[in-house]
């Protein structure tokens, strides 16, 4: 098996993904980061990207909001090759209705090797790192190598 190394620029695209329950989690922990987060170009979910732009007076490009397919949109551009880097904090004690783009998202991260915080303490672990502001190589499994006939 393979694998190919995907460069995580310095200048990271970070994604930022909270449920309605978690949201004031991340938003406490955006404003307490918000000067590692200004060297980075911020993406978000729609309700989510709205309140973090909002806060931290930072620009964010916003996807659809989570239930309406932004999630989807997070793990496609992810897939591409146009994120970095995800925070994402799921609730863990509420079902939704797009819990099955939730499950797409956390597996397609995976797949590519992004990092990818789902609690805030995982987020302060990922953003204190000294790999913040510095190129890092990601390796992915190159996958069309174990599809027969691809
Ligand atoms: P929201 O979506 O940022 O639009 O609230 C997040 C989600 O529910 O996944």
């Amino acid at each position: 098996m393979t694998q190919t190394e995907v460069p995580i620029p310095e200048r990271k695209r970070i994604a930022l993904i909270a449920h309605d329950n978690r949201k004031g989690d991340l938003v406490a922990w955006a404003r307490y980061n918000r000067g590692v987060l200004a060297h980075h170009d911020l993406y978000g979910t729609g309700t989510t990207g709205r309140v973090i732009a909002e806060e931290l007076g930072l620009p964010v490009t916003r996807f659809k909001s989570g239930p309406l397919g932004g999630d989807q949109q997070v793990g496609a551009l992810i897939a591409e090759g146009g994120l970095d880097f995800v925070i994402f904090f799921w609730d863990p004690l509420e079902p939704h209705p797009h819990d099955v783009d939730v499950k797409a998202l956390l597996r397609i991260a995976v797949v590519y090797n992004v990092p990818i915080a789902c609690n805030r303490s995982s987020a302060d672990f990922m953003i204190s790192s000294p790999l913040m502001d510095r190129e890092y190589h990601r390796l992915v499994i190159d996958y069309g190598e174990r599809i027969p006939g691809v």
